[in-house]
Formats: C-alpha cells, sequence, structure tokens
C-alpha cells in the first residue's frame, strides 16, 4: 500500500472494470462501498462501519460455532515479554522477522522489550503452564477475539495488513489423539462458515512443511480461489504437538501418577475474510454479498411519480415491518434522490435484494423484487411477501455459492504434470487473456523441488487437499514417484 498517495487520492467515482485490472477493481470497490480507508499507519487500514459491520457477522457466524463446540472467549495482554519468544525455536524464528517491539514506557527504556503480539501461543502457553494441574483440568478449549500485528513487507487491504483482527484458538489436551481431532473439528467449522455463509467453495487439506505455522508439527489450511485466479488462505488450524507444552512447561498429573504434557492445538481467521468475500462474489457493478453475511439483505426503494408517494410510503412502511418481522435485515431508502440512482448504489454496496414499489404495484398488492446476484427481476404478492423474500434470499445464497464453485472448476486444471507444462500453460493463458488458475499436480515431498516450482513459475503451493478430484503419480518438478497431490496457485 503506498498510503501516502492513496490517502490524498479521492475515492474514484467510476469501478474500474475487473477485466482491465482486477487490483484497481478490488480497491476502488472496497473504497467507494465505504469499507476501509487507509490509516496514517505502514500496512494498516481503518475499518469503517460498513466494513466493521462485515466482520461482526463473521465473528457471529464463528463464534457460535466456537462455543456449540465448548469454547469460551478470553482475553491475554497484547504486550509479550521478548523472553517468552525464545523458549520456542521455530517460532521465534517464523515470526521474529515481523515483530514490532515495545523498548520504552513511562520515559524510561523497558529492562525487558516487548512484542506487540503476532499470535498468542507463547503467553497463552506460559499461563496455561499456571492453569493446568491436573488431568482434571483438560481439555481447556479458549478463543480470543483480538487485533495483532505482523510487520508484513507487502500488504494489501484486509487481505495482509500489518495490524489486522482476527480469532485464534488454543486448547490444550490430554494426549495427540484428542488434540488432532480438535485441529480437525475447527478446520471443519472454517470450511463449514466460509462455505455456508460466506458462500466461498475451500479445498480442505495439509500445508506442507515449508507453509507450516512457526512451530506447528503439521498445519492445515481452507484455500479459496479469488476472481483473479489468485489463491487466499482462508484459515488455517495446527496441531502443534507437545512442542510448546514443552517450551513453557504445560505438565498434568495423569490417572496413572505420571507427569505429562499436554498436546496443544491453535486456529485462525481473521479479516482476511472480508477481502476474500469482496474478490469471490463482487463485480464490475461493485460489491455483491452473500445473503447470510449481508448487514442489509433487502432494501425497498419507493418509484412512482410524487403525486402518489403517499399511498407508497403507506404501503412500503407495511411491507417493512412484516420483513423486520419475519427477522430479515431490512432498510428502506427514502432519500431524495432518483430510483436509478439509489438502484446503483445498493448494488455498488451489494445488498442481495432490492424491492422496488410503485403506485401501480400498491395497486395491484405486488412487489418488484431484483436480485444482486443475476440482476433477474420478479413480481412478488404482498400476501405472504416475508416468505417468498426468505426464500429469495436462500436462492441468491446457494446461487452465489454454485456460481463461485463453477468459477472455481473452470480455472482448475488437472492435466499439468511438469514445470515445462506449467510454462505453457501459463503463457498460452496469457495470450488468450484467461486467467492461469490453479493446478493440481504430484509432489515428491521434497522442499527443493516445491521451491523450484514458486521460483520458476511464482506457483507455490496452496494444500494437499484431503479429497483431491484426482491423484497424481509423478512429481512436477523432478518427474519421480509423487508422494503427494497438491494444489498450486499464484497467491495474495
Ligand atoms: P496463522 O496464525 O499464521 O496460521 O494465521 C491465521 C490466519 O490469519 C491465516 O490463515 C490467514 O487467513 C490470516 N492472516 C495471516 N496473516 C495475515 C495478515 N497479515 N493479514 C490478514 N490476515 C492474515
Amino acid at each position: 500500500m503506498q498510503e501516502k498517495n492513496q490517502n490524498k487520492q479521492s475515492v474514484s467515482k467510476e469501478i474500474t472494470p475487473q477485466s482491465k485490472d482486477f487490483s484497481r477493481w478490488y480497491l476502488d470497490t472496497i473504497r467507494k462501498a465505504d469499507l476501509m480507508d487507509y490509516a496514517p499507519v505502514r500496512g494498516c487500514i481503518v475499518f469503517k462501519p460498513e466494513g466493521f459491520e462485515l466482520w461482526e457477522r463473521i465473528q457471529q457466524a464463528m463464534d457460535k460455532r466456537f462455543k456449540e463446540t465448548g469454547h469460551r472467549n478470553a482475553y491475554f495482554p497484547m504486550l509479550i515479554p521478548e523472553s517468552f519468544f525464545e523458549k520456542e525455536k521455530e517460532h521465534v524464528e517464523g515470526f521474529n522477522p515481523e515483530l514490532p517491539w515495545v523498548t520504552e514506557a513511562g520515559g524510561e527504556p523497558l529492562e525487558e522489550k516487548y512484542a506487540l503480539r503476532p499470535t498468542s501461543e507463547t503467553i497463552i502457553g506460559h499461563m496455561y503452564s499456571q492453569w493446568i494441574n491436573s488431568y482434571r483440568d483438560l481439555p481447556v478449549l479458549i478463543n480470543q477475539w483480538a487485533n495483532v500485528f505482523r510487520w508484513e513487507k507487502r500488504t494489501f487491504p484486509f487481505l495482509r495488513t500489518s495490524e489486522f483482527l482476527w480469532q485464534e484458538g488454543h486448547t490444550a489436551h490430554v494426549d495427540e489423539a484428542e488434540a488432532r481431532e480438535e485441529t480437525m473439528r475447527m478446520l471443519e467449522i472454517y470450511r463449514e462458515v466460509v462455505e455456508n455463509e460466506l458462500a466461498i467453495p475451500v479445498w480442505v487439506g495439509q500445508k506442507t512443511p515449508s507453509e507450516r505455522f512457526a512451530g506447528a508439527v503439521d498445519t492445515y489450511s481452507i484455500e479459496a480461489m479469488m476472481q483473479d485466479g489468485k489463491a487466499v488462505q482462508a484459515g488455517t488450524s495446527h496441531y502443534l504437538g507437545d512442542k510448546f507444552a514443552i517450551g513453557f512447561n504445560i505438565k498434568y498429573l495423569d490417572r496413572d501418577n505420571q507427569h505429562k504434557y499436554v498436546h496443544t492445538t491453535s486456529w485462525g481467521t481473521s479479516t482476511r475474510l472480508i477481502g476474500s468475500m469482496v474478490m469471490v462474489h463482487g463485480d464490475d457493478k461493485g460489491l455483491a454479498l452473500p445473503p447470510r453475511i449481508a448487514p442489509t439483505q433487502v432494501v425497498i426503494i419507493p418509484a412512482g411519480p410524487m403525486s402518489k408517494r403517499e399511498m407508497v410510503l403507506e404501503k412500503l412502511d407495511e411491507i417493512y415491518a412484516a420483513l423486520k418481522e419475519a427477522g430479515v435485515r431490512v432498510r428502506t431508502d427514502l432519500r431524495d434522490e432518483t430510483p436509478g440512482w439509489k438502484f446503483n448504489e445498493w448494488e455498488m454496496r451489494g445488498v442481495p435484494v432490492r424491492i422496488e414499489i410503485g403506485p401501480r404495484d400498491v395497486e395491484n398488492n405486488q412487489v418488484v423484487a431484483a436480485r444482486r446476484d443475476t440482476g433477474e427481476k420478479t413480481t412478488l404478492s404482498i400476501e405472504n411477501l416475508a416468505e417468498s423474500v426468505n426464500q429469495l434470499l436462500a436462492d441468491v445464497q446457494s446461487n452465489m455459492f454454485q456460481r463461485a464453485q463453477d468459477f472455481r472448476t473452470a480455472n482448475s486444471y488437472t492435466h499439468i504434470n511438469s514445470i515445462q507444462e506449467l510454462h505453457d500453460h501459463i503463457e498460452s493463458s496469457e495470450q488468450a487473456d484467461k486467467i492461469a488458475g490453479w493446478v493440481l499436480s504430484g509432489w515428491c515431498g521434497n522442499d527443493d523441488c516445491e521451491s523450484k516450482v514458486k521460483e520458476e513459475t511464482g506457483f507455490s503451493s496452496r494444500n494437499i487437499p484431503f479429497a483431491p478430484p484426482v491423484g497424481k503419480e509423478t512429481c512436477i518438478c523432478c518427474g519421480e514417484k509423487a508422494e503427494h497431490t497438491v494444489w498450486f496457485a499464484r497467491s495474495y
């Protein structure tokens, strides 16, 4: 982000078409829809009310499921003593380059400097070592909603920022089997929320060792395809083994009277999900929000001549009340603007269904409903309107998921078996003005092969999907026997 220039830039009047410049389209859209602004701090953004509300709805969807599976929320300090990072070697190596430090407070240098948390395994591990004594104290199932800091080299609004909002789950268990079960349970919750609520299809799988979370034994992820064919890691769940337990001395007395280390997990999703939702569903008109997440699901707009406005408004109030009563997140737009202007405005803001009502509709006891996803208009009777609107919202939700899934299928390639073939594929895509998408290829398991693919083509490993559409026999790089079938793609 080049804040200096962008701060001064006014929001562009028009949204750049996706086909012209997808990044520009994204930046235009999130600003025009008023989701964010650039902050006067490197790589940081302000979440404006429209954007924050999306986060609140994602939070609610996640939080509900965390609680249903026995987790509770807590809060730990943002400042982490330097010595804590030294206790897990891989963790410190992974995160050190990205840590901002507090070295001075109250006008005095600090005896020990504090990091602004990039994640909280260390401070939470420290506390767990004091709270866990017996097998009776386990499992500990805690989630934290918080901000974290990672001084990233490249930043991009929502998708990769220096400070971001997220949830981080941290759990401790009696043994490996239970901790692994938890790791998978939370991964499945992520899949379910992202697919069913955000209408984003994801590939669920395991990260390769080089892409593992710093200090994890195994990292699993959900990966989503954006409309420019790039991948976004939309959530991660880690099995941490007893590494943090050893580092922080988290032991319990078991039934057999032996002291044992706990096994821990951690899992996180962030405000990156907002950007993913924009990039998966938006179009040249702006945002398109899935009904389950959209803060406003339906907007009602009066139409027709002012001389007949009174009778229209009377009916409009009635419909508004009926929809609200039925639990629909509905609003009206009575501003002194033309209906056409309002239509564009609410389309740009991504509201899934627009209801238009004019004098003739009132006479016929009907309204016109327009879907944001297809642009299709239908006439609905005011009789049982709430029911038909709810049905329409459900249709929009499932159509948005289906469309995203069809797009993903159309841009996934499973026939590429060597770096040369990948080069050819990238070149022919460019020539045909098509996106190169994702490729599913074999991999021998060697880090060098994985990094060679990335260096030579820009395609990095996304994950090893649990249910690949096909299994691959040979490594895309060395041609030896494949140990794994891996998604490769350019990524954010
Ligand atoms: P991690 O703790 O590294 O596994 O991160 C958990 C999740 O946070 C990732 O899967 C991403 O979806 C998200 N995330 C990581 N880094 C950033 C960032 N700089 N900005 C926004 N989201 C991020």
